[in-house]
């Protein structure tokens, strides 16, 4: 028996997988529909290469693509009840977890992890959107809570990569309590002195858009993102009229002044590290001189802006 379980469905089951491969070798890009090697895309971190799209991504990969070296260690995140509702709609939410969890093998919808940047100490949390969307319920809360603290704790910047499109509705009333829960974090680090970025990706919206994501102290998104809180159509059917071209997209929130700036996938991690080296190198990047002024001001004038 086990020769056969050991050996032989191993090979039988690879054989049969083999099938699934033709699909991912070529994909289709959703916004101008050329054919993009799967190798060529990996190589291009999921961007388009005809047209520059920014598809979505793993958390895993966002992950890979910012630490240093891609090297990072997650953390496990708090235990919380799986569902406190026990609700139901056409399949029970407590299977509809375990589904999302089969698939990503995480336990929610976002994963914490720390390492360096640029050599300097970072916390990150990337969510996942192919679990349920994203949507942020208890156990999401909790997870940036802990990433909050874990940041004070090693004394390291928290960055925050939203993709999600909201509250977890089957989660009720307890995810929308994640929204001040999560303000309550940011406040955290704040109190703490670390920088809080926030890279937006598409999509972020609901209650996400509506707490913690708008909160960073710099705010970057991801070329082509939709950022915002209700739906485009909502809007326009209650409102009743037409919205601008590009509405919710984040080089519409950069134009108006909602987020500081967009920047491509392939210079996020760049960008992000010489942000760092501004942020938390308390060193100034040139020799402080002293400024002309009267005697026991000097006292004061001390660590001021540096000379330029
Ligand atoms: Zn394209």
């Amino acid at each position: 028996m086990n020769w056969l379980t050991n050996f032989v469905r191993p090979r039988i089951r690879a054989l049969v997988q083999k099938t699934d491969v033709p699909d991912r070798l070529w994909q289709k890009c959703p916004k101008c529909g050329q054919m993009i090697f799967h190798r060529e895309l990996e190589a291009n971190l999921n961007v388009c290469p005809h047209c520059g799209h920014h598809m979505r991504i793993s958390a895993a990969a966002r992950l890979a693509m910012l630490f240093d070296e891609g090297q990072y260690h997650r953390i496990e995140l708090p235990k919380t009840p799986s569902d406190p509702l026990k609700f139901r709609d056409v399949k029970r939410y407590g299977d509809r977890l375990k589904e999302a969890q089969g698939k990503t093998s995480l336990s929610d919808a976002i994963v914490v992890a720390h390492g360096r940047m640029g050599g300097l100490p970072v916390v990150v949390a990337a969510f996942e959107f192919e679990f349920q969307g994203g949507s942020m319920g208890v156990a999401v809360g909790a997870a940036l809570l802990a990433a909050a603290r874990l940041a004070a704790l090693q004394q390291a910047a928290l960055i925050v990569v939203p993709a999600s499109g909201g509250a977890r509705m089957q989660e009720g009333i307890l995810s929308l309590m994640q929204m001040p829960r999560t303000v309550i974090a940011v406040e955290e680090l704040r109190e703490a002195k670390l920088p809080y970025i926030i890279v937006l990706t598409d999509p972020t919206t609901g209650g996400v858009s509506a707490s913690f994501a708008m909160l960073g102290d710099v705010q970057i998104a991801e070329p082509g993102a939709v950022i915002g809180f209700a739906g485009a159509r909502v809007i326009e059917e209650t409102i009743k009229e037409k919205l601008p071209e590009g509405f919710q997209r984040a080089e519409y929130l950069l134009e108006h002044g909602m987020i500081d700036m967009v920047v491509p996938r392939k210079e996020l991690r760049a960008t992000i590290v010489r942000l760092l080296g501004l942020l938390m190198n308390r060193q100034a990047p040139a020799t402080v001189l002293a400024l002309p002024m009267a005697q026991g001001a000097s006292e004061a004038g001390k660590g001021a802006a540096p000379a330029e």
